[in-house]
């Protein structure tokens, strides 16, 4: 296995694109190396432009939940290409999608669709704040919510990755109305509450991006509860969770309604697509009914929205995926975390549904901090070998990998056998 032209390639996209990439985590930064150059993609499999094949468990960071080129996905695309490509002005289709979301997600009454998870959670704050009529917010170290300047207070995986605790370019006026609380510990959140004045609190109810982290259930109960008795306003961000975690997101695992939430990823089937909802009552101060601006010249792009539509609506006809694939999650980090075991490598590991984590950490994980006690370098060295022998995982202790319905048994020992080689490889310092 090569990668001569990926290596050209890397080098002259460093020369018109900063590294070389579109979004910071693709560069590999974290773990050396030189990403593949993609040309093309077919169900499980991703193929670099050196002819190499990959077991791809990213799945774009999550979007495709059938893996690449499903044909239904692509045949609804192309309908929708023959129609034209954007119109600026309304069609069927977004209201049906608005309707299949709020369908299955309780306290979601209207929805907004939007391009990218970014602008989801940014709009939905600026909604919340006009609502409780307070400027504090909370967020959740660990937790990412995209890279608008009053979420970049504290780290994003990108940028736990690179050891900078929030951006240059973030005017301190803008962060100090962001309130950095503990995952997982209802103290801290306590202690921001009688700090600030707060108005929303937005997390990640199963973080995924400081690897897998889900929220325990009584602390997610605990948050509903304060966020009750201050006024606040509660946004589940659940552009990764939803529609992947179960079909209800965090929903599929508790009864915790939000006041609002944010979709983005699965939702668009592949394609720019992302979405923000809640009750009436705060939806319905939004421009044009209310006086809180929020636009966008390509939202609900007909082809975004068709691709996303069929996605859910393939979901929805087939609720029995999220058994098949958290059984083949479950049986990778089995595998995983039985060769590591074998070759006395510590290796925590976590299944939520369609996702998967591991973390080479001596305990268990429930926060930013703890996540960061993993040993980056023994990632490093498995993530390149596994890339040696075609297995494409994402490229940072801080993330989270997926399974797509394109994935058997076979896929996932295929796999595991990749991990046991590469952790007697790693043993022996080959
Ligand atoms: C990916 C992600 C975002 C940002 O979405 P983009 O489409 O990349 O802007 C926001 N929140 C969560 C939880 C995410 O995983």
């Amino acid at each position: 296995m090569g990668l001569l032209h990926s290596i050209n390639d890397f080098n002259e996209a460093k020369q018109v694109i900063p590294g070389g990439v579109n979004s910071p985590v693709r560069a590999f930064k974290s773990v050396g190396g030189t990403p593949p150059f993609i040309i093309k993609g077919q169900n499980c499999y991703l193929f670099d432009v050196d002819d190499n094949r990959y077991i791809d468990f990213v799945q774009s960071w999550g979007p495709l939940i059938f893996g690449h080129c499903d044909p239904d996905i692509q045949t609804s695309v192309s309908i929708a290409i023959q129609n034209g490509l954007s119109f600026g002005a309304p069609t069927e289709m977004e209201t049906t999608l608005a309707k299949e979301i709020i369908s299955v997600y309780e306290g979601i009454e209207k929805i907004r669709l939007v391009n990218s998870g970014t602008e989801a959670t940014m709009s939905a704050i600026r909604l919340a704040r006009a609502y409780s009529g307070k400027d504090d917010i909370i967020k959740f170290d660990g937790c990412y919510h995209g890279h608008s300047d009053a979420l970049l207070v504290s780290a994003g995986s990108g940028c736990a990755t690179f050891g900078t605790p929030s951006s240059p370019g973030v005017p301190k006026d803008f962060s100090k109305h962001t309130f950095v609380a503990k995952y997982n510990d209802i103290e801290s959140v306590k202690s921001c509450f009688q700090d600030g004045n707060i108005g929303c609190v937005i997390i990640e109810p199963i973080a995924g991006n400081m690897g897998l982290v889900p929220a325990r259930i009584d602390f997610l109960k605990d948050l509903r509860h304060l966020c009750d008795e201050f006024g606040a306003v509660l946004i589940f961000d659940e552009v990764m969770s939803g529609f992947r975690a179960s079909l209800k997101g965090v929903q599929g695992y508790c009864d915790i309604v939000p006041d609002m939430a944010t979709f983005g990823k699965v939702i668009g089937g592949g394609m720019p697509l992302a979405a923000f909802g809640g009750k009436d009552e705060i939806m319905n101060l939004l421009s044009p009914l209310g006086g809180v601006y929020q636009a966008g010249t390509l939202s609900g792009n007909p082809i975004a929205v068709s691709a996303g539509l069929t996605s859910i609506c393939k979901i929805k006809q087939n609720p029995q995926i999220y058994s098949y694939l958290e059984k083949l999650a479950q049986r990778l980090m089995e595998g995983f975390k039985n060769a590591a075991h074998t070759y006395g490598i510590n290796l925590q590991t976590c299944v939520r549904g369609s996702m998967f984590g591991f973390f080479f950490n001596k305990t268990k994980v429930e926060n930013f901090e703890d996540a960061q006690k993993s040993d980056t370098k023994m990632f490093a060295q498995f993530h390149a070998k596994m890339l040696e022998k075609g297995v494409y995982l994402a490229c940072s202790q801080f993330e989270t990998g997926f399974i797509c319905t394109a994935m058997n048994e076979a896929v996932i020992d295929t796999a595991i056998k990749s991990a046991e080689k590469s952790f007697d490889e790693i043993s022996k310092g080959i």
